[in-house]
Formats: structure tokens, C-alpha cells, sequence
């Protein structure tokens, strides 16, 4: 009796058709809701003869299954008609999209990129999960030098035994440098972008992690007077074509002499105003020629070889290019102040 009810059913099954989605759930309710025929099936089953019960289940089984999948071909080839409709009018205007912009951080990088590209610079790449012995110690920054407190990063790993091993964010792109001068030999001429990392309080004034754009120049001859040049055009570029620059004495591990870059204020024009602290000049970037050690350090000849490198931050140029006053402003994606720079290229 059972049998023959799963027999008429399945045969009922197999020729399903429907015309809407509506008439498609209707037939999933028939057949397979709490309520439908083949749960009432279940019900009757439980007065199938104990020795009869494994034939009988597996029919339901099988007509469970068919019922599933002839309902699921019905939605399937529903579906793909209406895909087809030829009412859709494709005349219509369309929704506007809406454009995305630049974030100001991208566009002042890629400026830079683009003037030092023009001077013959080409870019380098690396990761910003680095060991110590690229970050510090190829950069001339001895395991016990109190240079290594100016950049203080956060630590991934630490090694027991060896200070070079240790596993740490990159508190300055010059490691790309390294991994460069290690595997290159002169002439080198590259600018390394990149994020970087210091373990500093959040503040209007400094963050977590910045954005650097270095530079570096081995060649036989490099003198100081290059890297001058290099970087007045740079900042001409930059800031417009009557910008002068200035060079202070400064410290770092890896450059030797090492200077401090200004610019002449560019919103007074070097006459001093609030922004420049009525001195007339601001400050950019920090240069110097490449230490000796380091060379040597990365299998460079530092008797026949010399070099320049420069490093600048990209929130400090944007701040002065747009009065960014906020530096937390540039990762807070808040799109009223990301919109603000719709218009620039
Ligand atoms: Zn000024």
C-alpha cells in the first residue's frame, strides 16, 4: 500500500512543471514542507512491517531526494528565463556611480614618485615585517647604540641570543636599502615608499605608523654636492620654483656627514608666519651621505664606491602641501575630510 502511494507520488514528481515562483513554492510546500505528502509518508512508515521497514525507507529516501532535486531544476530554469527577459529597457539612464578619490597620503607619493622617476630614480620594494639585522644593524645601528631608542618599533619575535634575529615592523624604509645594496652592485639608484612603524603615544602630532619615501644613490664620485642638486630640484618640483633650501648639521646612524633639509616657508614665502614659526623655513627631510660601515656592511666596496641617501615622511608633506592639521585625520577614513581632495589628480 505504502509502495504504491511512493510510486504515484515519484511519477508526479518527475513531471513537475510551474510558470512562477510562486506556483515553485507551492509545489516545495506540497511536497516538502513539515505538512506535505512526503513527511506524511513518515507518519505512515511507522506501521510498515518491522522486516519491510529498510525496503520502504529507502524509497522515501530516494523520493525525498528526486522531489529535492526536480524543485531545485524548476527555480534553476526560472531563474535563467527571467535573466533572459526581454522587457528589460536598456535605454534607461543609469544610476549615477559614484566616483572614489584619492587619499591625499596616495596622491602627494605619488608625486613624489613621479619627480624622482624623472631624475632617473627607480622604485624598490620590501617587506614590512623585517628582521633586525636589515632594519638596525646593516644600517650601522651597533646592538647596544642608544641610536636604536630614536626608533623604538614593535617587536614580532624576540631572539634569546642574537640581536640580529629578532623579527620586528620596520621603523624606516631603509631596510629596503639594505636588501637593495646587498644583492645589486653600483650603480644603485632607487626610492623605497613604504609604511613604517614606531612604538609612539597617538597624538595630532604623531602616530603609530607613517609613510616614508627614501632615496639612495651609489656610484663612483657621489658627492655631497649631488645629493644638494638632487634634492633643490626635488623641492622646486615640489613647492614651486622659487622654494630655497637649507641644510643644518643633524645626526644619523647610517649617514655621515648627515643634515637636516628646510624649505622656505611656502604659504609666507620665507618672510615667517604662524605655520613656519616666524622663522621662514620648515623642515622636510633628513639626508647625508651613506656611512662607509654601511656599505661595507652590505658587500659594497666603500673604496671605490660613495653614496647619498635622503629620507622624507609623506604626512609631513602633505601637511605642508594641505594644512592637514590633525595627523590622525589620514587614517581615520573619514570620507568628509577623504572627499575634501576630489579634485586633486
Ligand atoms: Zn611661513
Amino acid at each position: 500500500m505504502i509502495l504504491d502511494k511512493i510510486e504515484q507520488l515519484l511519477a508526479e514528481i518527475q513531471n513537475l512543471s510551474a510558470g512562477s515562483s510562486e506556483e515553485i513554492e507551492a509545489l516545495r510546500l506540497k511536497y516538502l514542507s513539515k505538512k506535505g505528502e512526503i513527511s506524511a509518508l513518515m507518519a505512515d512508515f511507522r506501521n510498515v512491517p518491522a522486516d519491510r521497514k529498510k525496503e520502504v525507507g529507502v524509497k522515501i529516501n530516494q523520493l525525498k531526494q528526486t522531489a529535492i532535486e526536480r524543485i531545485n531544476a524548476l527555480k534553476e530554469q526560472f531563474e535563467e528565463s527571467e535573466n533572459t527577459d526581454e522587457s528589460i529597457d536598456l535605454t534607461r539612464t543609469p544610476y549615477p556611480v559614484q566616483l572614489g578619490t584619492r587619499h591625499p597620503l596616495t596622491i602627494v607619493k605619488n608625486e613624489i614618485i613621479d619627480i624622482f622617476s624623472r631624475m632617473g630614480f627607480i622604485l624598490a620594494d620590501g617587506p614590512e615585517v623585517e628582521d633586525d639585522l636589515h632594519v638596525f644593524t646593516k644600517m650601522n645601528f651597533a646592538a647596544d647604540h642608544p641610536a636604536r631608542d630614536m626608533q623604538d618599533t614593535f617587536f614580532v619575535e624576540q631572539s634569546a641570543d642574537d640581536v640580529t634575529k629578532n623579527i620586528l615592523l620596520r621603523s624606516h624604509t631603509s631596510s629596503v636599502q639594505a636588501r637593495v645594496m646587498e644583492t645589486t652592485q653600483p650603480p644603485i639608484r632607487i626610492i623605497c615608499p613604504g609604511r613604517v612603524y614606531r612604538n609612539e603615544a597617538i597624538t595630532a602630532r604623531a602616530h603609530c605608523f607613517f609613510h616614508q619615501v627614501e632615496g639612495l644613490y651609489i656610484d663612483k664620485n657621489v658627492s655631497f654636492t649631488d645629493l644638494k642638486q638632487v634634492l633643490l630640484s626635488f623641492a622646486r618640483e615640489m613647492f614651486g620654483p622659487d622654494t630655497k633650501i637649507r641644510l643644518r648639521p643633524s645626526y644619523f646612524p647610517f649617514t655621515e656627514p648627515s643634515a637636516e633639509m628646510d624649505i622656505s616657508c611656502h604659504i609666507c614665502g620665507g618672510e615667517g608666519c604662524g605655520f613656519c614659526k616666524h622663522t621662514g623655513w620648515v623642515e622636510i627631510l633628513g639626508c647625508g651621505m651613506v656611512d662607509p660601515n654601511v656599505l661595507e656592511q652590505c658587500g659594497i666596496d666603500s673604496k671605490i664606491y660613495s653614496g647619498y641617501a635622503f629620507g622624507m615622511g609623506v604626512e609631513r608633506i602633505t601637511n605642508l602641501k594641505y594644512q592637514v592639521s590633525d595627523l590622525r585625520m589620514f587614517s581615520e577614513n573619514d570620507t568628509r575630510f577623504l572627499r575634501e581632495f576630489e579634485s586633486a589628480d
